[in-house]
C-alpha cells in the first residue's frame, strides 16, 4: 500500500522502480493504484478501480473507511506464548476477517485462532495449557519407563 489518495498522485507514481529498473512502470489508469508483489517483484495490481480515495483502488485493496464500525474478536497465538489479543473486525465471512486496516485474517491459521468472544478465547488459551501439562507428564512416563528399561 503507497498511500496513494489522488489522481495527481498516481499519476506521478512509478510502479516496480529498483536497481535494475529505475524508471518503473507508468501508472495504468483504470486499473487498481495498489502495488502488489510477485516473488521480489512489485506490479500496478490489475483489478478494475473503483473504490476508495478518488474510486483509485479495486475492491480488495481500498482502504478501509475509518469511521466502519468494528467488532472485537480475541486471536490467540497457538505457540510460543499464552496471551489474547483484540483485533477490531470491520467484516467477516465464513473463513476471513478483515481488521480495521484492511488486513484479511483467517479465523484459523497456522499460528493463531480468532474467537468471537472473550470466553471461548479464554476456554481455548486453557485448553491448549492443559494439553501441554497432559504432553508434559506423557513425556516424564515415557522417559520413566526407558530409564526402568535400562536399568540392569
Ligand atoms: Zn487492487
Amino acid at each position: 500500500m503507497e498511500n496513494i489518495t489522488t489522481l495527481e498522485e498516481a499519476r506521478a507514481y512509478k510502479f516496480g522502480v529498483w536497481a535494475g529498473n529505475q524508471n518503473g512502470q507508468a501508472y495504468n489508469e483504470g486499473k487498481c493504484v495498489d502495488t502488489v508483489w510477485k516473488k521480489f517483484s512489485s506490479y500496478q495490481c490489475v483489478n478494475k478501480n473503483g473504490y476508495g480515495p478518488e474510486k483509485l483502488y479495486c475492491k480488495k485493496h481500498a482502504p478501509v473507511d475509518k469511521n466502519t464500525p468494528t467488532t472485537i474478536w480475541y486471536e490467540v497465538s497457538t505457540r510460543f506464548n499464552y496471551n489474547i489479543v483484540e483485533i477490531k473486525v470491520i467484516s467477516e465471512t465464513e473463513m476471513q476477517l478483515i481488521d480495521n486496516n484492511g488486513y484479511r485474517l483467517k479465523k484459523r491459521d497456522l499460528h493463531n485462532i480468532r474467537f468471537p468472544s472473550l470466553k471461548l478465547a479464554q476456554d481455548y488459551l486453557i485448553s491448549i495449557a492443559k494439553n501441554n501439562i497432559t504432553d508434559a507428564e506423557e513425556q516424564i512416563s515415557k522417559a520413566s519407563e526407558f530409564i526402568n528399561s535400562v536399568k540392569s
